[in-house]
């Protein structure tokens, strides 16, 4: 089987662990990594391969089977996803739900045009959880689907609040709720508010001069982001942010609880997919990589313009033939 030739655009967190998650890819080899900043001032974790300025990307565009987009998705990916799906197959994490839609059409008449897939919105929220509720729901049609998330710091909440003026450093964890969890695993399909199954909670060092209570109604009140939920903004100083708020672990759970059978024959049925991750980019840039894998599979199947992770057909993820998965996991 032919190697996969894969870049990366973009260079943060998950671009770090993207390049970690091509490094267990035996069937990928990395060509090189692009910015917007000076690719001399780039440190990558693995300097086998090159930096390149993001300027130059379309150069490349012959040495490259999928650009694996790793910016944020507040402002970062509005702008690449749909320059970027007109030169090259893509992958991304774009996260902001309530927008997915009209990003999937800003990705798909550029991807159609140029015969290229834009596999948009890969991680595990949006991504393995939207998977878990399509099965949910297609399996037991009657019933509720809950998706929880936490206790874990959210990269994408934390990068709206670091854009937010006066934050010079922030991060924002999630935090389920116990005893709605506790309902739910019971088959109770109680009806919760937003506010009733999470809380957000903010940890920020303020940049000079700026005023807490301004940046604290900001945060409060962002739509889409924060103003569904009760959020707690905590100010603390730079030190205590680096020896506190260092580490990226994330997780939550997707249960569907229904019920088959018929009339006063009913059975509750509860299906469950979690997730428990020490390192939230990491894991997302490693799915951002197996749909790496199953994007140039669709494209050089002949398919192109925009897909999510629903489209996938779960082979195409595998290094291994369909033969193969056949014999070792049916
Ligand atoms: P980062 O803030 O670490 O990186 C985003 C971009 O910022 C990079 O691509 C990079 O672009 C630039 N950048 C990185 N470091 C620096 C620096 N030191 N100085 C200046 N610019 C820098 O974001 P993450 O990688 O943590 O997350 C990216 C997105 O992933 C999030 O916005 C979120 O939407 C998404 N996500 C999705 C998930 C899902 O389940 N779908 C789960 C987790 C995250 P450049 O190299 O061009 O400068």
């Amino acid at each position: 089987t032919p190697v996969i030739r894969v870049a990366i655009a973009g260079y943060g967190n998950l671009g770090r662990g993207a390049q970690a998650a091509i490094k267990q890819s035996p069937d990928m080899q990395l060509v090189g990594v692009f910015s917007r900043r000076d690719p001399a001032s780039v440190i990558l974790i693995d300097q086998s391969v090159p930096v390149y300025a993001m300027d130059d990307i379309a150069q490349y565009v012959d040495d490259i089977d999928v650009l694996i987009l790793c910016g944020g998705s507040k402002s970062d990916l509005p702008e690449q996803g749909p320059a970027f799906a007109g030169l090259f197959n893509i992958v991304d994490s774009f996260d902001t739900h309530a927008k997915i839609p009209e990003y999937f059409d800003a990705l798909d008449a550029p991807a159609k045009k140029a015969n290229k897939v834009a596999m948009l919105s890969v991680g595990w929220d949006p991504g393995l959880f939207s998977i878990n509720r399509l099965y949910g729901e297609a399996i037991l049609p009657v019933g509720e689907t809950y998706t929880f998330w936490g206790k874990g710091l959210s990269q994408g909440h934390s990068d709206a609040i670091r854009r937010v003026a006066g934050v010079k450093s922030g991060v924002q964890y999630t935090l389920p709720s116990e005893s709605a969890m506790a309902r739910v695993r019971n088959g109770e399909q109680p009806i919760l508010s937003t506010r009733e199954k999470h809380t957000r909670e903010c940890y920020i060092v303020l940049a000079d001069g700026a005023d807490a209570d301004t940046v604290r109604n900001t945060i409060v009140t962002m739509p889409d982001y924060f103003a569904d939920y009760d959020t707690a903004v905590h100010f603390i100083d730079q030190q205590t942010f680096e020896s506190e708020h260092g580490k990226m672990p994330h997780g939550g759970f997707v249960i569907r609880s229904g019920v088959s059978g018929i009339d006063n024959e009913n059975n509750n049925q509860v299906l469950e997919f979690s997730l428990s991750l020490g390192s939230n980019p990491e894991f997302t840039a490693s799915v951002l990589v197996a749909y790496a894998r199953a994007t140039y599979k669709m494209n050089q199947a002949g398919e192109a313009g925009a897909k999510t992770v629903l489209d996938v057909a779960p082979s195409l993820l595998s290094p291994k033939t369909p033969a193969q998965l056949r014999k070792e996991l049916l």
